[in-house]
């Protein structure tokens, strides 16, 4: 099987299998990276790859992976962002209940 060659931020250049790698690419903005979890330090790494690099790992036979960005980033957003003190109420209304009646109070409400 071919050994890719790939660097680890910790250990520096590792080998790695067809099957220890796998490219990423964003069909939201077409940005590629390469993921691969190091066979010596067992750490995570991902890096950006080019168009050259992602056509050079698929032909190869690296597996290849699309996502998308979420819907979310694309709606409109009105108000000043969440404050610290906004948190912190929200929390203790979480935590003591009161969200919850809230929530089926509003829920009750919209039912009428
Ligand atoms: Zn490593």
């Amino acid at each position: 099987m071919p050994l890719i060659k790939a660097s680890c931020p910790t250990c520096g250049d590792v080998e790695l299998t067809l099957d220890q790698i796998r490219v990423l690419v964003c069909s939201s903005d077409g940005q590629a990276s390469y993921n691969f979890r190091c066979p010596t330090c067992a750490v995570r790494v991902s890096k950006p790859a080019e168009k050259a690099v992602v056509d050079i790992l698929v032909s190869a036979g690296v597996a290849l992976s699309f996502w998308r960005m979420p819907s979310e980033l694309e709606e409109e957003h009105a108000g000043d962002p969440i404050s610290y003190d906004e948190l912190m109420q929200f929390h203790y209304d979480l935590a003591d209940g009161s969200f919850f009646e809230w929530l089926s109070e509003s829920a009750r409400k919209r039912e009428e």
